[in-house]
């Protein structure tokens, strides 16, 4: 009788613990040892390194391989054209490797506790002495949010709200569901968002200090498009603050070393 009933448990728990402690850690694969709400080993949610540039454009911090994109002020071409909209950025690290792979389990297999580890990623890199009266959070159109079920930049922002005990407000509706903006140039990209945003009545910025949380910088112009939108709503100074960004470098360093292995062959030939 004994003996069934602790086959039964046993068995109960054989079914339901592992969907409660996952036995592996879902970015390397190795068997957790500890209980935690987070499927993730504590060594791959320590390992995104921040990003590392040694010229970036002190405006937007969009790193390069070299300092000529920048003038003498230090700005990119976009900064000095004045088309980012926005007043500073400040990013945690690239989009690749553990980083990604953590966004992705957040963002898509919709593990909501990740939300914490990832906004103390964010906080690291806002510096002390920046003061926000308001964090919002970058919207998704309302069928993306209804196909997702829960915003990703909202819970990021929700927890950097309460760490610091700034207000958090949904100003800013998405009105138009924009293509995807992959393997579009710059200038299509910012005409692609032009009139995406709109501020939702009610919402006063007068001279506010934002604090615009997105999970992912690409190009910089959703961002770009949602910060003006949040100027003309009156607010003074509009800071981005996004878990990663989308390092070109990556891709020109692959271009650099295509082109030199394309040299070496062509020097064997001959
Ligand atoms: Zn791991
Ligand atoms: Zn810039």
């Amino acid at each position: 009788m004994l003996r069934a009933a602790e086959r039964g448990f046993r068995g109960l728990t054989e079914l339901v613990f592992p969907l409660v402690f996952p036995d592996e850690c879902r970015v390397c694969g190795e068997a957790l040892r500890e209980v935690s709400r987070v499927p993730v080993c504590a060594r791959c949610l320590c390992d995104p390194q921040p990003l590392r540039a040694e010229f970036f454009c002190v405006t937007c911090r969009t790193p390069f391989l070299n300092r000529f994109p920048l003038d003498e002020s230090g700005r990119c071409p976009l900064c000095r054209l004045g088309l980012t909209g926005f007043d500073a950025v400040y990013s945690y690290g690239s989009y690749e490797g553990s980083l990604r792979k953590l966004i992705h389990l957040f963002k898509y297999d919709k593990i909501y506790s990740l939300a914490w580890p990832l906004a103390g990623l964010l906080a690291r890199v806002i510096p002390r002495e920046e003061r926000f009266d308001v964090i919002v959070p970058m919207p998704l159109h309302w069928r993306r949010q209804w196909e997702r079920g829960f915003n990703q930049s909202e819970h990021l922002a929700g927890v950097i709200a309460k760490k610091w005990g700034v207000p958090m407000q949904r100003a800013v509706r998405r009105v138009k569901s924009t293509a995807p903006q992959a393997g579009l140039t710059n200038a299509k990209r910012r005409a692609n968002v032009g009139g995406a945003f709109a501020i939702k009545r009610n919402v006063r910025l007068d001279r506010a200090r934002v604090l615009l949380v997105d999970d992912v910088l690409t190009t910089g112009a959703t961002a770009a498009a949602c910060a003006r939108v949040l100027k003309r709503a009156g607010a003074a100074h509009v800071a981005l603050l996004a878990l990663a960004r989308t390092d070109r470098r990556v891709a020109l360093q692959s271009f650099e070393m295509a082109d030199a292995a394309a040299v070496a062959g062509a020097g064997g030939v001959t």
